[in-house]
């Protein structure tokens, strides 16, 4: 089964389902709210997110008008995001633990988006998919 949680530990979460395929998201919102270069992530259906522990270190930032980024208020770890009404989380892929992921269980990395507002500093040498905005299909 496929865990992970913040970098303090407070906050820990499992998955009772599989996980959507990897996005490597390089939007200056995703940069600035990560500092880092981009945001890797995939979707996981509410109904198999589970958190474990630390619901009430949880905190939040509206990063455009009903989207929620949460994480942890210690240690400011990036857990997951969530638009108003959909019914799956927007997973942050470093919080999952390396050790609970397997040939089985590990998703595959599918694209980089947004690349047209990629860090300046950042040379993008991926075999992936790239693209300027968001992947022409619905769903993120
Ligand atoms: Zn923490
Ligand atoms: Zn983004």
């Amino acid at each position: 089964m496929i865990t992970g949680g913040c970098l303090c530990g407070a906050v820990k979460y499992r998955l009772m389902g599989p996980l959507g395929d990897i996005v490597h998201c390089h939007c200056e919102t995703c940069r600035k709210t990560h500092s880092s270069a981009f945001s890797s992530v995939a979707a996981v259906a509410d109904t198999d997110f589970q958190l474990l522990e630390g619901a009430g270190k949880l905190s939040h930032f509206e990063s455009s008008p009903g989207k929620l980024r949460w994480f942890c208020q210690s240690c400011s770890s990036h857990i997951y995001a969530k638009r108003e009404g959909a019914a799956h989380v927007i997973l942050r892929l470093g919080s999952l633990d390396n050790d609970s992921l397997n040939a089985g269980n590990t998703p595959r990395e599918r694209s980089h988006i947004w690349t047209s507002q990629q860090a300046g500093w950042y040379q993008n040498d991926t075999e992936l998919p790239v693209y300027d905005e968001a992947e022409p299909v619905a769903g993120r």
